[in-house]
């Protein structure tokens, strides 16, 4: 396998998909000299058949608005391999969203399934509805109408759907509940839902806290400690949400956070008082991250993004693409000594390239935003048996993960001078295991 040549043959047959691109080109360069090592794999044209997607499921969603006014978006899942297990990946609502968007997240959420040790494939679905503005019982219909067709996809041991951008415990709430009726089965089809209906502790926490758990062991290589370092965070919703809540915990101090309007940087760090007031003002009033600043009288930096500040630690969680060379450089430049991705894909591959060559902490999103779907396969794994298990329980075996995603990039990611390449690391303990799934499974 050529991986140059692959991806021109995917460019061909699946033109004006940049994202589906981008992420297939990352891991098959990473890929490529492991892949010929075993000639087996290419007897069965085994890169193709992992990078192009089982199935597209593609439909139209139409819902009311308030005032009686009848709206169509589009909606989707991209069941892309359930070699290791059902298909597994979160529902993404956000005008933005398009086929290539979601190519490339059920892409990369196959090889992150495969890294959180438990048996799930992968998958990624979602609408160009957007949720900004809209009122509860609009968010509800719309939820509805799309699973009313989203429906006869799914199942607890077919596709197991979360949430994502734009969708959270409100949204998987509507979602399970309409799915519920339709079926009248009361199964772990979506992950992420309320406690009281069989929801896993610890899951809205878990891929905030799973990136800060991998930070931890990155540092750990190279004898940091988090206490007293300065980070910057992008975006002010779940995943962000929850990695400051346990930055601060851990005696970090966070200056920056973000939402799609622009920054606020606060030079004192945001404590436990500020992060309580954010997320009311997100979760609650879903206001904009400005009224931070306004609150607080700190700097509010309107159409930007944060790489500008000063710091030790980046850590983007919020959308794809969202630091680029420049980004790269300015962080680098500021002495930042480690990026570790929970948001997916925000690196561009420029600023990748220029975290590499600097040869400091890089992780990619892969593996250290995966705590967010291991509590997923935890959800599953406890509803499947009837059980619940404690906060301390899930946070143990999350921590677990983490570390043993972090070992695997060890193993497979070491380069003769020492260091770590944790993208190589990461795309070849993850695609190892969904390949040798795939031969012993025959060509189907
Ligand atoms: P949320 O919807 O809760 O929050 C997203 C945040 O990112 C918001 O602050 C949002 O701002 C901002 N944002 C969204 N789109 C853009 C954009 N185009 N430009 C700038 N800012 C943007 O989503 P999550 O926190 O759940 O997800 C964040 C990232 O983490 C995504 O990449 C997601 O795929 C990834 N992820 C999430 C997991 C999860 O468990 N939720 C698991 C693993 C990865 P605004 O409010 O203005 O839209």
């Amino acid at each position: 396998m050529k991986a140059a040549e692959v991806l021109d043959k995917l460019k061909v047959r699946f033109p004006n998909e940049p994202e589906y691109h981008q992420a297939v080109a990352e891991v098959l360069a990473t890929i490529e000299d492991v892949y010929n090592e075993h000639p087996e794999f290419d007897k069965v044209n085994l890169i193709e058949r992992l990078c192009i997607p089982d199935r597209i499921y593609s439909f139209r969603v139409t819902w009311m608005d308030d005032n009686g006014n009848y709206h169509t978006n589009m909606g989707y899942r991209i069941q892309h391999n359930n070699a290791i297990g059902p298909y597994k990946g979160g529902i993404r609502f956000h005008a933005s969203v398009n086929q290539s968007i979601l190519k490339f997240l059920a892409f990369e959420q196959t090889f992150k399934n495969s890294l959180t040790t438990l048996p799930m494939g992968g998958g990624k679905g979602g609408s160009d509805f957007s949720p900004r503005g809209k009122s509860n019982a609009e968010i509800m219909r719309f939820c509805q109408a799309f699973v009313e067709e989203l429906q006869r996809h799914i199942g607890p041991n077919t596709d197991v759907p979360a949430g994502d951008i734009g969708v959270g415990g409100r949204e998987v709430g509507y979602m399970f509940g309409k799915y519920k009726k339709m079926t009248r089965e009361h199964t772990g089809t979506y992950t992420g839902k309320g406690l009281e209906f069989g929801g896993s502790l610890v899951r809205p926490e878990a891929t905030g806290f799973g990136n800060v758990y991998f930070l931890l062991e990155m540092l750990k290589t190279r004898g940091i400690d988090i206490k007293g370092k300065t980070v910057c965070v992008s975006g002010s919703g779940n995943v962000a949400q929850y990695t400051v809540k346990k930055l601060i915990e851990l005696g970090a101090k966070v200056v920056t956070m973000s939402d799609s309007n622009g920054y606020i940087y606060d030079p004192d760090g945001i404590d436990a008082d500020k992060l309580a007031y954010i997320m009311e003002l997100k979760n609650l009033y879903r206001g904009r991250i400005k009224e931070y600043a306004e609150e607080y009288g700190v700097k509010y930096v309107e159409g930007a993004r944060p790489w500008g500040e000063k710091c030790d630690i980046a850590l983007p969680s919020a959308t794809q693409n969202e630091l680029n060379g420049d980004d790269a450089r300015k962080l680098l430049a500021n002495g930042c000594i480690a990026v570790s991705e929970g948001a997916n894909m925000p690196s561009t591959p420029e600023a990748i390239e220029q975290f590499l060559e600097a040869k400091i902490l890089y992780a990619p999103g892969k593996a250290a935003n995966a705590g967010g779907v291991s509590v997923s396969g935890l959800e599953m794994a406890q509803n499947a048996s009837m059980i619940s298990w404690t906060a301390e329980e899930v946070d143990a075996k999350l921590h677990q993960i983490m570390e043993n995603i972090h070992a695997q990039c060890v193993k497979y990611g070491t380069l003769e001078d020492g260091t770590v390449n944790y993208v190589k690391g990461a795309n070849i303990a993850g695609f190892m295991k969904v390949a040798k799934a795939m031969m012993a499974q025959g060509v189907v």
